[in-house]
């Protein structure tokens, strides 16, 4: 079998309901999708229509109600192995430094901090945090924290990123430095990705597909695959292919009644 045409990740026909105190609640209905090993796929769609909970599934955090989940060709089981996470909100712990944050996914994994070290304040300063590494988190600024977060979850080195809504608390300009610098990190490492964003622009800019999710209950509408040519800078979100692509999705919305022309 050739490996590499196994998806890294496959979700056939998942779906997720709720139970709450108000009655079942369906969040995702019938998605279908494959992401290839070091592909990079991006998920837009309006509030509530079911990202967070993608995320989740594929994380291993929350179980599918239908359907079935598989990761690097198993069966999900709990959160996989080799998987780093960024959440919207940065959760790094307010008693610790930056660098022992970013040590906390080697600490989770059973692993030798020790043995990590150097990766980590070599991360740190990539991400332009050298210096920080023994400053507490509420002494940075919302991007560095988003940074130290980002550290934290490449530091084991996974095989599967997954961001939600990474940069959607930040001011543009951050976001656009993030934005080059996760573009950069990804053509180097090539890891497989999953990115949730609200910007059309950003999941554009970032990948090799874009998903779109219609309103709640979550189902996929279109997938649209990203012919940018790599590597791609801020420069290239002036290029017409690129303004085609943005347009052509905020007009599928449109149509949706999702957003307005
Ligand atoms: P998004 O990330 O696109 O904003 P979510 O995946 O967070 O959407 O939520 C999808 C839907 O599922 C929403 O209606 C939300 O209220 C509901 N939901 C999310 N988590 C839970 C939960 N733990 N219990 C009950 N309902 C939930
Ligand atoms: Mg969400």
């Amino acid at each position: 079998m050739d490996m590499q045409r196994v998806p890294y990740v496959s979700i056939a026909r998942a779906g997720k309901t709720y139970a709450s105190p108000r009655g079942a609640v369906p969040a995702l209905v019938d998605i279908t999708l494959d992401i290839q090993p070091g592909e990079f796929v991006s998920v837009v769609g309006p509030s509530g229509c079911g990202k967070s909970t993608l995320l989740k599934l594929v994380a291993g955090l929350e179980e599918a109600t239908a359907g079935a989940l598989q990761v690097a060709g198993r069966p999900l089981n709990g959160p996989p192995d080799n998987l780093g996470v960024v959440f919207q909100r940065d959760v790094l712990l307010d008693w610790r430094t930056i660098l022992d944050n970013v040590l906390l996914s080697i600490e989770f994994l059973g692993r030798p901090r020790a043995k990590y070290r150097d990766g980590a304040l070599a991360l740190l300063n990539r991400f332009g945090l050298g210096g920080f590494e023994h400053r507490f988190p509420w002494e940075l600024s919302g991007g560095m924290r988003q940074r130290a977060s980002i550290c934290r979850a490449l530091l084991s080195d996974p095989e599967l990123l997954l961001m939600d809504e990474p940069f959607g608390a930040l001011d543009a300009m951050t976001r656009d430095d993030l934005n080059i610098e996760l573009a950069r990190i990804w053509q180097e490492t090539r890891k497989t990705l999953l990115f949730i964003t609200h910007s059309i622009a950003e999941a554009v800019f970032l990948s090799d597909r874009v998903v779109m999710m219609g309103k709640a209950p979550g189902m996929i509408v279109d997938i649209i695959d990203i012919d940018l040519p790599r590597p791609r800078s801020l420069a290239s979100r002036e290029s017409s292919e690129f303004i085609r692509y943005v347009s052509r999705i905020r007009h599928h919305f449109a149509e949706l009644g999702i957003v307005k022309e």
